[in-house]
């Protein structure tokens, strides 16, 4: 079965046995749960692109280790027309969903172990490679959805994993057996977990010497013996648990996030893919965080699209779609949409193949793309908070709506243009509430500035990406300095650039 269907993974996901935890309560039939279920439905919009006719070339792809069709979910990008494709399904889920469809952590973190476990192999002896093919294989097979499991809890933000007082503050290894490995610890904020058949758990940092029991990436069932998944809050989540579907806003669609602990968690040896390589870890580090800073190129573009649609509509039904300053608010969000999308087709364009053989896409501009996300969010949804008013803030109730009594009166006075329904306008008041205020994206800002890593973490690797020494020599030469009088010239991989030989009396010559 390569190809499940929305029904088959909803279906699928019944048989696991989750330790879920929710509002102080381990929760039993989780899939039909009017909290969790959202989210799930989110993930399973993307196995049914892969089967609509319009949608499946985005979704669907040849597997390099099957040669059989795969959910580009669970895929190796083969191209950088691959990348591409990856970022135009994301926009296409944001599209749909308007929210965070969750599986592509998996995919990502799928691409990153399989180039980095491929060179560890090189350098140590090891066949961590080999034990990664496998198992993908298992997860290509069977459809699964996995989820990316990197950000630890980590406690002293200033100490490294090894001099932490508490040593679980870092996902670790307990315990090395002739069949197996033992984990502890926790990880935090791993988006999808409780919608994912498993999890690959990945280091969160570079490690140094001493960390050695902290460099480990393994793969582990999300219903494995230890596995306690404690589901994260979202702003306005009991809006779910009410009668009626309007103040929720975004009714179908969420994403989610939870607290991952793993507690004494046993792996066996095929699913141990790093164990002590504390010199790749880094290297798995920023190439996940590559691809995934890529990603948000693209579901952040897609849910952009919802938001610019609903603002457009407020503005209809309040009458003003026409007002200049209304259109010049819109422009401005397409171009902030335009921008963040644009960025990640960048990074796939420029991207390069890994000696494993699938393509990783530029760091740098990857790191460029997410570092907007960071931003732009926060001005869209100001934007569209903007043109809604502050009714956003103060609607009443779906209830009071539909209260005999109360009802013709909100039925009268929130009408705006008399062709369209008062509860038309309610609705997207609700949506672009739920779209700035948290319960879809879980929040379009927040996960904007922290998901895929916090904008400090994209600085860090735009200056280290960025060859400055180039940018200095460039200006020297521009400025007509010459090596031998500039003692501090800095080592550029473009090596020094000759001074201009001409001037503005001489240029541009004859020959
Ligand atoms: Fe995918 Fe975006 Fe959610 Fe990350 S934040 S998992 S890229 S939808
Ligand atoms: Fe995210």
């Amino acid at each position: 079965m390569a190809l499940k269907t929305a029904n088959e993974y909803i279906e699928s996901l019944r048989r696991l046995n989750l330790n879920l935890y929710l509002f102080g309560e381990k929760v039993g039939n989780w899939v039909d749960n009017p909290i969790i279920r959202p989210s799930i439905n989110a993930i399973a919009m993307t196995y049914k692109l892969a089967h609509e006719p319009e949608s499946k070339d985005l979704a669907v792809t040849t597997s390099i280790l099957t040669k059989e069709k795969v959910n580009r979910f669970s895929s190796l990008f083969k191209s950088p027309e691959d990348m591409v494709r990856k970022v135009k399904l994301q926009r296409e889920m944001g599209q749909r969903t308007a929210c965070c469809f969750q599986r592509c952590v998996g995919m990502d973190a799928i691409n990153a172990v399989f180039s980095t476990t491929y060179e560890i192999d090189q350098k140590h002896g090891t066949d961590y490679h080999q034990r990664f093919r496998q198992w993908l294989r298992h997860v290509q097979e069977n459809d699964l959805c996995i989820a990316g499991a990197m950000t630890d809890v980590k406690g002293h933000r200033g100490l490294a994993p090894s001099q932490q007082p508490d040593p679980d503050m870092f996902v670790h290894i307990v315990e090395r057996k002739s069949d197996g490995i033992v984990i502890r610890g926790a990880k935090a904020n791993i988006t999808g977990v409780a919608n994912s058949h498993e999890m690959l758990i990945m280091p969160t940092l570079r490690m140094r010497e001493g960390d050695e029991d902290y460099s480990v990436s393994c793969a582990i069932a999300t219903d494995a013996p230890g596995v306690t998944l404690i589901y994260g809050r979202q702003s306005c989540d009991t809006r779910k648990l009410e009668e009626g579907d309007i103040d929720v806003g975004n009714y179908n669609f969420g994403g989610h996030e939870a607290l991952t602990i793993l507690d004494n968690v046993f792996v066996p040896w095929e699913r141990v893919f790093m164990c002590g390589e504390i010199d790749f870890s880094i290297m798995l580090v920023e190439r996940f965080a590559g691809y995934h800073r890529q990603s948000y190129g693209g579901c952040k573009a897609g849910i952009g699209d919802v938001l610019i649609g609903a603002a457009a509509s407020i503005a209809d039904y309040n009458g003003v779609r026409k007002a200049p300053h209304i259109r010049e608010k819109l422009g401005e969000m397409i171009h902030l949409t335009e921008t963040i999308h644009g960025c990640g087709l960048s990074c796939a364009y420029e991207g390069w193949k890994t000696k494993a053989g699938n393509y990783q896409c530029d760091i740098l501009l990857a790191n460029v793309c997410k570092h907007n996300v960071t931003r732009f969010p926060y001005e869209l949804t100001r934007l569209a908070e903007d043109i809604a008013g502050g009714i956003l803030v103060t609607t009443p109730s779906e209830k009071d709506f539909r209260h005999p009594v109360l009802g013709k009166y909100i039925d009268k006075y929130l009408r705006g243009v008399p062709e369209v329904t008062t509860e038309a306008r309610y609705r997207m008041i609700t949506l672009i509430h739920a779209m700035s205020f948290g319960l879809t994206a879980p929040s379009y800002h927040t996960e904007s500035m922290h998901g895929a890593g916090s904008p400090q973490a994209q600085k860090v690797m735009i200056e280290r990406e960025s060859d400055m020494a180039l940018k200095q020599s460039l200006a020297r030469s521009i400025a007509g300095i010459d090596k031998r009088e500039d003692p501090l010239d800095a080592a550029s991989k473009g090596g020094w650039r000759k001074p201009v030989e001409w001037n503005s009396r001489t240029w541009p010559r004859s020959d």
